[in-house]
C-alpha cells in the first residue's frame, strides 16, 4: 500500500467507525463464535504476494468482526468497562501515525513534557498533594510489580538487583484476600514467592483488611526473624469492589517502616468525584497509587495512571543507563523508561490531553456519577424481588447478587446457569464471582454511552430470564 491511498482508507475507516460506535448496541454484546471458527477462517499460510487493502478491510467485516466481544456496548455490565470515548480514539490514530518511542525526553520532548503535565492534571483532579509524581504505565500489573520491585530493593538496601534473593531472609508482603491476580504475579515476578504473600482477614462490608490482623500478622514475622516488606492495599477490588481502611492501614506499615502500594485500578477514576473520595481517607500516606484511567475515564487502552510519593526509590529500583540511552547535557529532564520495566513506551498521554479537554473534568464526573446512581437504582429495584439477594452492597457503582427462588436446590448452579443464560441472550452481559464460597453475580456499569434505560433494561433481562430457568426443586438433589 502506498501513503498517496492512505487518506481514503482512513476516510472510509472513520465513517465505519463512526457507524460502528453509533449502533454497536444493537449486537449481542458477547461473540457468538464457537471455539477455532476464527483460528480457521484464516488461512494456515502467510500469502506470498501483497494484496489490495479492499480484500483485506472485507475480510476483516467478514472474519474478525463476528468474534468480537463488543467491550464499547453500552450494556457491557461485566468485567470493569474500558472505555474508547471518540476524542481518545483520535488521540491514538495520530499517536500512531506519528508513532514515537517516549522512552527517553529526547527521543520526544512533547512525549515527555505532556505526560508531566497530563499526569499533574490527573493528581490534581484526584486531590492528590503536591510533591506526587506520575508517570503513564501500560498497565496496573505492571504498576504494581514496579511497586513490589520498589519495595524489595527499599526492604533489601538497594542489593536485590545485585546479589538476588538466594540465601536473604524471606522477605513479606501483606495485602488482604480480596487483591487483584496481577498482585500475585508481582509477588511471583519479584522473586519474593507466592508463600511470602501475607493473606490478611477481612472484616466488615467494604469488606477490606483488618488493620489489627494486619498489624499481628507484621508481629508475628518479626518474631520469626522473617523481614516485612511493603503492604498492598486494594481500593474498589475486581470481584465486589473491596476496599481496604486505608488511613488506618497506612498507619500500621508506617509504624514498621513498610513501603506502600494502593490498587485503585478501577475506582481510581471515581475518585476525580469528591463525594467519593471518603474510600480513601488518608491516601496520601501511601509511596504507591495506581489507576486505569483506561477502565472508567474514556482513555482507550492502554493507559495506567501511576503516582508515587517519592519517584526516587522507583528510578533507583529500574533505571539502567547504557551508554547509548544516556542524554548528555540536558538537565532537568525525565526519562520515563526509567520509571517503567519496559524500554519502548507509546504515546500515551496525548489521549489524556485530548479527552480531559474535549470533556472537562466536568464532563467526565457527570459520567461517572450516572453510572453510579442508575447502578444504584437498579440495585434498589432487585432489592425489592424477593427471589434475588443483594450479596455485597454497591461500591461506587459495582454489588453483586443471587438469585434464591423458594425451595430452589444448588444454587451456585443455578446462578451460573443465570448468567450464562443472559449472556447466550445477548442484551446484556455480566460476569460472576465467588464471595465467601458463594457464587454471585456482579454488576457494574461504567460505559460512556450507556443510558438510564440501558440499565434499566438489565432488570427486565435479569429477572425475566431467571423466572423462565428451569429449577431442580429441593428434592431431585
Ligand atoms: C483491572 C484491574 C487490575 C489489572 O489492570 P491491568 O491494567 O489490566 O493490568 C488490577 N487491579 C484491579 C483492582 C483491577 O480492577
Amino acid at each position: 500500500m502506498r501513503w498517496d491511498e492512505f487518506s481514503e482508507w482512513g476516510k472510509r475507516i472513520s465513517e465505519w467507525t463512526q457507524h460502528y460506535h453509533q449502533t454497536v448496541g444493537q449486537h449481542p454484546v458477547r461473540a457468538r463464535t464457537e471455539p477455532g471458527e476464527v483460528l480457521n477462517a484464516l488461512p494456515a499460510k502467510a500469502p506470498e504476494q501483497g494484496e489490495p487493502i479492499e480484500g483485506i478491510f472485507r475480510d476483516f467485516e467478514r472474519v474478525v468482526m463476528p468474534g468480537i466481544t463488543h467491550w464499547q456496548h453500552p450494556r457491557f455490565f461485566a468485567y470493569f468497562n474500558s472505555n474508547a470515548s471518540a476524542p481518545s480514539v483520535l488521540a491514538e490514530f495520530l499517536a500512531s501515525a506519528i508513532a514515537p518511542q517516549c522512552m527517553l525526553w529526547q527521543t520526544s520532548p512533547a512525549a515527555t513534557e505532556m505526560e508531566t503535565r497530563m499526569m499533574d492534571w490527573l493528581r490534581q483532579a484526584l486531590d492528590l498533594p503536591e510533591g506526587f509524581a506520575g508517570v503513564i504505565q501500560d498497565s496496573a500489573s505492571s504498576a504494581t510489580l514496579a511497586a513490589v520491585l520498589t519495595m524489595r530493593e527499599k526492604a533489601l538496601n538497594w542489593q536485590g538487583n545485585r546479589q538476588g534473593l538466594f540465601g536473604q531472609t524471606p522477605l513479606r508482603v501483606y495485602c488482604s484476600s480480596e487483591v487483584h491476580t496481577s498482585v500475585d504475579r508481582a509477588i511471583w515476578v519479584a522473586g519474593i514467592g507466592q508463600d511470602n504473600l501475607v493473606r490478611v482477614p477481612i472484616k466488615g462490608d467494604w469488606r477490606g483488611m483488618d488493620p489489627a490482623a494486619l498489624e499481628a500478622a507484621i508481629r508475628a514475622d518479626l518474631d520469626a526473624g522473617l523481614h516485612p516488606a511493603g503492604v498492598i492495599l486494594c481500593v474498589g477490588g475486581t470481584g465486589t469492589g473491596a476496599t481496604d481502611p486505608v488511613d488506618e492501614c497506612l498507619e500500621v506499615a508506617q509504624k514498621y517502616g513498610l513501603y506502600t502500594h494502593v490498587d485503585a485500578a478501577w475506582a481510581g477514576s471515581a475518585m476525580i468525584c469528591p463525594e467519593y473520595r471518603h474510600y480513601w481517607p488518608g491516601v496520601d500516606q501511601a509511596d504507591s497509587i495506581v489507576f486505569n484511567p483506561h477502565k472508567w475515564l474514556g482513555v482507550q487502552f492502554d493507559c495506567c495512571a501511576h503516582f508515587l510519593k517519592n519517584p526516587d526509590d522507583l528510578v533507583q529500583t529500574l533505571a539502567i543507563s547504557p551508554e547509548y540511552l544516556k542524554t548528555h547535557g540536558q538537565d532537568g529532564i525525565i526519562n520515563y523508561s526509567e520509571w517503567s520495566v519496559p524500554l519502548g513506551r507509546r504515546f500515551r498521554a496525548l489521549k489524556l490531553w485530548f479527552v480531559i479537554r474535549a470533556y472537562g473534568l466536568e464532563g467526565l464526573r457527570a459520567r461517572l456519577r450516572n453510572h453510579v446512581n442508575w447502578s444504584r437504582d437498579l440495585h434498589d429495584r432487585l432489592a425489592a424481588e424477593p427471589d434475588f439477594r443483594i450479596v455485597t452492597p454497591p461500591m461506587w457503582s459495582l454489588w453483586t447478587f443471587r438469585y434464591e427462588p423458594a425451595d430452589a436446590a444448588g444454587l451456585d448452579d443455578l446462578n451460573l446457569r443465570l448468567v450464562n443464560a443472559i449472556n447466550d441472550d445477548g442484551r446484556i452481559y455480566l460476569t460472576q464471582t465467588r464471595v465467601d464460597g458463594d457464587m454471585v453475580i456482579r454488576f457494574q456499569a461504567g460505559q460512556f454511552e450507556t443510558t438510564e434505560d440501558d440499565v434499566r433494561m438489565a432488570f427486565d433481562v435479569i429477572t425475566q430470564i431467571a423466572r423462565t430457568l428451569p429449577t431442580p426443586p429441593q428434592e431431585d438433589r
